[in-house]
């Protein structure tokens, strides 16, 4: 039917779609090419520890710079990418990078502790996924300590044997795990004992009522709690205000992630953050 003919199936379908079919259908096919035309860039997101007040760690956030829409933003492409099977040979090419980037980094004495790289569902559908990636992390002599895969609930539910076996392989590589978008989804905790995981990433939307809603705030403070004895690190995703990462120091989060100290840059002005004395949370 039409909608299959526009590469969307009916689970995607929303009103008004249909205006945007043609765009998406040519950013698919503009997706293709993107890879080998070097259009993809990794922006570098820093993730701050409440306890030093120091930049630790970093998430990897894909950007495309399409010669005619301009920045396109994962939102408009990571799901069309996981429809087309894209998403596969994008992941290579992040991890490939974010290899590229560390190294960088090393030669310049700078160093981070954890770099988080997003996962998705789509990527476990590949046979060769626990292989290829063992495979870059030699090619690009990645320091398997600092990567950081973060996944969501629904990626593991998707197929929870499978990828309890890829992330078995991975961690005995020295990867480790975080669940991303923490609390949207099913939020099982018996999760955390079945898996590898070490960090929990709050979602946004907790993060961002903290201060006007006290179910939000009551939620964020259970998360943090129930990890207290586990060796499981918390971070608050999306902070934006002061009285936000108030909240988060005053009820021990561990790290935060946010426009308050920083949104995703490109990676020259990441290693500018990194280099830079005096990379205090609070700001002052
Ligand atoms: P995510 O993994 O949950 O990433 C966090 C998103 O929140 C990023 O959006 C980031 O820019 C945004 N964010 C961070 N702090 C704030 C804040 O204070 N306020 C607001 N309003 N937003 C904030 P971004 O870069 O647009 O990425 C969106 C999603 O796309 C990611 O969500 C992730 O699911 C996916 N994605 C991005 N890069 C990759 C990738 O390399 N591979 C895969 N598979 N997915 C990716
Ligand atoms: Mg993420
Ligand atoms: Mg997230
Ligand atoms: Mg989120």
């Amino acid at each position: 039917n039409a909608k299959q003919v526009h590469g969307c199936s009916y689970a995607y379908y929303r009103p008004g779609m249909e205006e945007n079919a043609d765009n998406r259908t040519e950013l698919g096919a503009d997706m293709t090419r993107a890879l080998h035309l070097n259009q993809f860039e990794l922006y570098y997101q820093p993730r701050i520890d409440l306890g030093s007040g120091e930049i630790t760690g970093a998430e990897a956030l894909i950007r495309w710079n399409h010669p005619v829409h301009g920045l396109v933003m994962p939102s408009d492409f990571i799901p069309l990418s996981e429809r087309n099977g894209m998403i596969v040979s994008i992941g290579y090419w992040v991890l490939y990078q974010a290899g590229k980037h560390l190294k960088a980094l090393r030669e310049e004495g700078l160093s981070i502790n954890r770099l988080g790289i997003n996962l998705s569902f789509r990527q476990f559908k590949d046979d060769r996924l626990v292989e290829t990636i063992k495979r870059i992390i030699k090619q690009e002599e990645i320091d398997t300590s600092v990567l950081e895969f973060e996944l969501t609930e629904s990626a593991i539910f998707s197929d929870e044997e499978h990828v309890r076996s890829c992330l078995t392989s991975l961690a005995e590589e020295g990867i480790t795990f975080s669940l991303d978008d923490f609390g949207t989804g099913y939020s099982s905790f018996s999760l955390l004992h079945k898996l590898p995981i070490s960090a929990l990433k709050i979602d946004r939307s907790f993060v961002s009522q903290v201060n006007e809603s006290s179910e939000a705030a009551e939620i964020v403070r259970s998360i943090i709690s129930l990890t207290q004895n586990m060796s499981i690190k918390v971070i608050a995703e999306g902070v934006e205000t002061r009285q936000q990462l108030e909240f988060l120091i005053k009820h021990d989060c561990d790290e935060i992630q946010g426009f308050f100290f920083s949104p995703p840059v490109p990676f020259a002005d990441f290693k500018r953050m990194l280099s830079k004395p005096g990379k205090k949370a609070s700001g002052e």
